[in-house]
């Protein structure tokens, strides 16, 4: 689970955030929705240890993140896993090749040669592949694949590290409307299978009242809304844009 408490932060004089709290539990798809700007990627950032706060509290899995360094915030790090909109897969490696670079991450000792992966770590990438239903494509080559299809690949490759939380910045932001619900409908579902706890931010208010369990709104570093997505109306949601721009977006 993650825990935000009173979180500022400022980048010299511009507070990227400001007081922000909220809460995700387990299995729970919490979106965070705003505008350009509003926050978001900053908000992630904090909830991995790679932003430290200016002031306020970041928990995850029960750790105040501010009380570890070194080896610690390390194992913490490899409980969390990161989806990207760029999927950064390497493209002339295939489909399963790249699923298996998500366990370097947690490989300990001497780093094996991405042919050196035992068997036991290539049927658990096998099986993430079938997770993300892309088992029929393991042997292709990575830059063969749709966005949509990449973007699955690397989810495949963030369950390598059996992370306890999934952090996503905005996952389907370069992909059309039909990838992009394939996509959410899949995080949503690996996040109730699996009891993951899961932040994404999006800025596309009709998917994250499609997808999202709660919809936390950010704007100008500010939460202005959080509630649950089955006691929101679209309007609500609109309104985290302010009352200018909504017809723009
Ligand atoms: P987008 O939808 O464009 O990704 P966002 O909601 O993710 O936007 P952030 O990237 O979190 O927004 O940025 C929030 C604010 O913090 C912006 O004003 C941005 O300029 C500022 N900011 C973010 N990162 C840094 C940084 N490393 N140094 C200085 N300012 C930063
Ligand atoms: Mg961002």
């Amino acid at each position: 689970t993650v825990k935000v408490a009173f979180l500022t932060k400022l980048f010299g004089e511009n507070k990227a955030l400001d007081g922000v709290g909220f809460e995700a539990g387990r299995g729970e798809l919490v979106v965070l929705l705003g505008r350009s700007g509003s926050g978001k990627s900053t908000l992630l950032r904090h909830l991995n240890g790679l932003e430290v706060p200016t002031s306020g509290q970041v928990q995850v899995l029960g750790e105040d993140l501010s009380s570890l360094t070194g080896s610690s915030l390390r194992r913490l790090r490899s409980r969390v896993g990161f989806i990207f909109q760029q999927f950064e897969l390497v493209p002339s490696l295939t489909v399963l090749e790249n699923v298996l670079t998500g366990s370097l991450a947690v490989v300990r000792g001497p780093r094996l040669g991405l042919f050196g992966y035992g068997k036991a770590r290539r049927l658990t990438a096998l099986e993430h592949l079938e997770t993300v239903g892309l088992l029929q494509l393991a042997y292709q080559r990575a830059d063969t694949l749709s966005g949509g299809q990449q973007q699955r690949v690397a989810i495949a490759r963030a369950l390598m590290q059996e992370p306890e939380i999934l952090l996503a910045d905005e996952p389907v932001a370069s992909l059309d409307p039909e990838s992009s619900d394939q996509v959410m409908n899949l995080i949503r579902d690996i996040a109730r299978s699996k009891g993951l706890t899961v932040v994404c931010s999006l800025h596309q208010v009709d998917l994250a009242l499609s997808w999202a369990d709660r919809i936390v709104g950010l704007r100008h570093g500010k939460v202005v809304l959080n509630t649950l997505t089955e006691n929101m109306t679209r309007e609500e949601a609109m309104g985290i844009y302010g009352q200018v721009e909504v017809a723009t977006i």
